[in-house]
Formats: C-alpha cells, sequence, structure tokens
C-alpha cells in the first residue's frame, strides 16, 4: 500500500484525505492519505523517507522551513516555499509548489488568460507570493496591495516587474485591473471584502482564495457587477491534483476530486 499524507499544524479540519481518496478510490489505487502534525519539519521529513512514506503535503507553518530539508524544484525555490514533497527519487526527497499551479489551473479551468494582463493581488502572504509568481510568469502585470506595504515591497522585489501598493490603492488599481486576486485571509470570519465595492467590474475575473466561506462578500459583489469569479476551492482542488499527478504520474480524476471537495464545503 501507497501512503501519502500532509504535516501542518494544526491540520485536524483539512479536506486533502477526502479529496486524495477519492482520486485512490476512483483509479482503484492502493493507498492511504493521512495527516501528521509533528511539532518540526526536518525530522518529519527525514522520518517520512525512513519510513517509506511515498509523499506529502506540508501546510501552515512549515511551507518556508521545508524548503532547506528538499531538493527543490526551480519555482518552489523561487517562490521560496514547498508545498508537495515526493519520496521517489531515492537520493533525496523533492520539493514542489503546487499552490502557484493550483491557481493557473483554477484561471484555465475558467477560461481566463493572463498574459498580458493586469492583474491586482490582495495579500503578501504565502498564497499571495505562489499567486504572483504564477501571474508573472503567465505574463500579466502584477501590482500587490498589502496592509503591510513592507511585506509588498519585499514581494515585488522578488516577482518581475511587479510592483508594491498599500490596500489605499485598490481603489485606483482594480478599476483599471483585468484580473483581480484575494490572497488575505479577509472574508474568512467575517462578511467584509478587502476591496471597495465601488472599484469592481464587470470586465474583471476575480479569483479568491478562501475557500470558507466558499461564496465570499468580494465574490458576492463581483457576481453582482457581472465579473467572472473563482472560488477558493478551485485552487484548493488543482493544487491536489498537480500533487497527485506528481506523486502517482496519472492524469487525476478531476471530477471525483472536485466532488468529494465540495461535498465538504
Ligand atoms: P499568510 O501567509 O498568513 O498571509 C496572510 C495575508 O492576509 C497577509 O497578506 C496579511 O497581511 C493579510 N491579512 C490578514 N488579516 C488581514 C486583515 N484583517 N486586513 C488586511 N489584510 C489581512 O496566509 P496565507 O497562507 O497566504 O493564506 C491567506 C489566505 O489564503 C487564507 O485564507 C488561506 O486559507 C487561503 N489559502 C487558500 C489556498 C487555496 O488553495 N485556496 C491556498 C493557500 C492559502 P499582513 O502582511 O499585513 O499581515
Amino acid at each position: 500500500m501507497d501512503v501519502y499524507g500532509l504535516v501542518g499544524n494544526p491540520v485536524g479540519h483539512s479536506l486533502s484525505p477526502p479529496m486524495h481518496e477519492s482520486a485512490y478510490d476512483e483509479l482503484e489505487i492502493d493507498a492511504r492519505y493521512v495527516t501528521f502534525e509533528p511539532e518540526e519539519i526536518g525530522p518529519a521529513i527525514e522520518g517520512a523517507q525512513a519510513l517509506g512514506i511515498d509523499g506529502l503535503n506540508v501546510t501552515i507553518p512549515f511551507k518556508e522551513n521545508a524548503l532547506s530539508h528538499v531538493e527543490p524544484d526551480s519555482l518552489a525555490e523561487r517562490i521560496g516555499a514547498v508545498n508537495t514533497i515526493d519520496f521517489s527519487d531515492s537520493s533525496a526527497p523533492t520539493g514542489h509548489n503546487t499552490d502557484a499551479e493550483g491557481a493557473r489551473r483554477a484561471f484555465e479551468h475558467h477560461d481566463v488568460s493572463r498574459d498580458g494582463k493586469s492583474a491586482a493581488v490582495v495579500g503578501a502572504g504565502g498564497a499571495a507570493r505562489a499567486i504572483a509568481f504564477m501571474l508573472a510568469d503567465d505574463g500579466a502585470t502584477v501590482r500587490i496591495a498589502n496592509r503591510t506595504v513592507a511585506r509588498a515591497e519585499s514581494l515585488a522585489d522578488d516577482v518581475p516587474s511587479a510592483s508594491a501598493h498599500g490596500l489605499d490603492a485598490l481603489e485606483e488599481l482594480v478599476p483599471k485591473a483585468d484580473l483581480l486576486v484575494n490572497a488575505t485571509s479577509v472574508g474568512m470570519e467575517d462578511d467584509v471584502s478587502p476591496v471597495p465595492t465601488a472599484a469592481l467590474h464587470g470586465d474583471l475575473a476575480v479569483m479568491d482564495a478562501v475557500y470558507r466561506p466558499l461564496e465570499t462578500r468580494l465574490l458576492r459583489e463581483a457576481a453582482d457587477c457581472g465579473a467572472t469569479t473563482i472560488d477558493g476551492a478551485w485552487m484548493l482542488l488543482f493544487q491536489g491534483v498537480a500533487a497527485f499527478e506528481i506523486w502517482t504520474g496519472f492524469p487525476a480524476p478531476v471530477e471525483r476530486m472536485d466532488a468529494a471537495l465540495r461535498r465538504r464545503l
């Protein structure tokens, strides 16, 4: 039996086990997906390799620290974070960042192109880093707006041709943008949006990384203006799809994984 898992703290409410196990069921793969809450990531990765675990996803608070315990691919290295570890190469575990690929496939699934587009990214944490690199790599001009401007500046220094702003700049940036992504946690706890309602318009494609709730206030207001909306479950789904494909080499059963995920949201 193959064993995959998720390391993070906390991981109790993770949707990854049912999502991945639905794919094993669909393709009749003899595998399990389990969760771990270690104190430290280094010994956890070493232990997983020693035990013959096949693959791990990594989540908060270990994504950045995991980087120094694996051989990262170039994208994970540039982003500075790893969310997928593959143990199939016996010499060293390899590290990948499928959050970026998850956001890319979420846009693609909704037929939203990035090349030549103007993108406003709200946030400068882990999710924003992955999304900003993906947008720039796909040819968008990226404007990063964050509550803590110094953090936006630091991310904009790393992302090709990106600029940094405070949240107050959204009033001017969003009316000129084609793509808008919320990569902050705003909208999770309370029914609030990080973007002024008046700045939204019908030509936007709006993605929210928040997936609990699925319909955030930002997405509701964007839909009301006629914008294309992409909820956070799409990025979550496709980061899992990309991890599954790295680990198994099989095309993932996307519809089955999507159903397993959305049934629980
Ligand atoms: P993080 O690294 O902790 O970053 C949090 C971000 O939210 C920072 O930019 C922070 O701004 C901002 N923020 C927090 N509270 C705020 C407030 N009250 N007002 C304005 N900005 C605020 O977290 P993360 O890992 O990037 O996650 C961010 C969100 O994305 C979470 O909701 C997470 O669940 C979601 N996410 C979704 C996926 C997916 O697959 N759909 C993947 C990863 C993350 P400061 O820098 O000023 O603190």
